[in-house]
């Protein structure tokens, strides 16, 4: 099997595994007992926190541990609107092609009353940072842009955008769950607030995630219970996972500058190889763009077809995100960057990591191209 599909999620890496494997057996305390158990579990709590802290240039404080990324950015975005609220200001900022856990969760804010501004996306698969100064008011309580799309993989100028939040003292979230472990982030530099992290898009576990939310900013828990995280964020610690994600986000960022370089010749390689196919286009730039992702769309086919097919020669993909898979609509993000619903129907996502070899991107290549042409022709006797 071809696995192409890690933006949909991430295989295990053996280093996260070997992390968990205490928490299944000697180390089996609730990090809130007094006792010695419990307290060997609240020590391994705080070194994940810290380690964790250390990866984004920020300190333990600052770090609350969820259930993923989704539950991230709903308390993100219900926490800056809790404090917007409070002082009068009932306007929140996006962008038209944010994951589904951010624009759900402002069509949630609608209905309560908060006036959303969703920035649009250029073709070439950007927020454009004279936009978002130009959207800025005095109401403006929160901005809320993501790091990196997870459909199209443009990477976004998360440095100004945040600069441009500071200069009007509106707090800047960003959705990283999709840049985290290909990109460096130090949340200090990029003038970060408030990011959004999820352990199994960087080959931790499923079920885990991190909300930063710099000093300053009061966090509204959005699972009410006990005071574990502080107050922030109430059940016990999933600590096993906590202690595998903090292994691999370590792993993941140490291995950066190694891998990088071979993740964009193959992944530029798979883009070549594709661009060849008649009326094929690629989505998103090609520069500052993930070395891990390619988004194409075919003219004149069905993406589920496609994916369906490719399937049955052992290639896992994606057409548009997995949520939307199964949908007939066309994916959001692509209708942003203007592509038209017939070809945005026809979108093929390969994410690659460091375990695709040279020798499966052929493959996937030779898949596509004989698949797409195949689709095409049924297609032609059909009408
Ligand atoms: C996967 C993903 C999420 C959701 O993360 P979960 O941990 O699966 O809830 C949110 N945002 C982006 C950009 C993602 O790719």
């Amino acid at each position: 099997m071809i696995y192409a599909d890690n933006a949909a999620t991430t295989a295990l890496s053996p280093a996260a595994f070997r992390a968990m494997q205490p928490f299944f057996s000697e180390i089996c305390g609730n990090p809130s007992s007094l006792h010695a158990a419990g307290q060997a579990a609240k020590r391994a709590l705080e070194d994940a926190r810290a380690r964790i802290a250390h990866c984004l240039n920020t300190v333990p404080a600052c770090i609350t541990f969820t259930s993923g990324g989704t539950e991230s950015d709903v308390q993100a975005l219900r926490s800056a609107a809790a404090i917007g609220a409070k002082n009068g200001k009932r306007r929140i900022i996006s962008a038209a092609f944010e994951h589904h856990a951010v624009l759900r969760t402002l069509d949630a804010l609608a209905q309560e009353g908060f006036q959303i501004t969703l920035l649009p996306v250029s073709a070439e698969g950007f927020v454009s940072p004279d936009d978002l100064a130009a959207a800025i008011t005095a109401d403006t309580c929160l901005v809320s842009i993501m790091f990196a799309n997870n459909e199209i993989g443009t990477i976004q100028p998360v440095q100004e955008i945040g600069a441009i939040c500071r200069q009007h003292g509106v707090p800047f979230h960003t959705d990283a769950v999709q840049a985290a472990g290909h990109l460096p982030i130090d949340v200090q530099a990029l003038n970060i607030s408030m990011l959004s992290l999820s352990a199994h898009k960087f080959h931790g576990p499923k079920g885990t995630g991190v909300l930063f939310a710099e000093r300053g900013i009061r966090l509204k828990s959005v699972i009410t219970g006990g005071a574990q995280e502080r107050g922030n964020r109430a059940g016990t610690e999933n600590l096993p996972a906590i202690a595998g994600m903090a292994a691999a986000l370590e792993e993941s960022i140490s291995r950066i500058p190694q891998q990088t370089g071979l993740l964009l010749q193959r992944r530029n390689r798979l883009i070549e190889g594709l661009s060849r196919i008649p009326q094929s286009f690629l989505n998103g730039s090609l520069s500052d763009r993930l070395p891990t992702n390619v988004s194409f769309c075919f003219a004149g086919i069905e993406g589920e077809s496609l994916l369906l097919m490719l399937d049955r020669r052992g290639i896992c993909a994606s057409s548009g995100s997995a949520c939307a898979s199964g949908a007939a609509e066309p994916s959001h993000v692509l209708r942003a960057i203007g592509r038209p619903n017939e070809l945005a129907r026809g979108s093929l996502r390969l994410s690659i990591s460091a375990d695709t070899t040279d020798a499966e991107i052929g493959e996937i290549i030779a898949a596509v191209t004989e698949s797409v042409a195949f689709l095409r022709g049924m297609a032609a006797s059909v009408s």
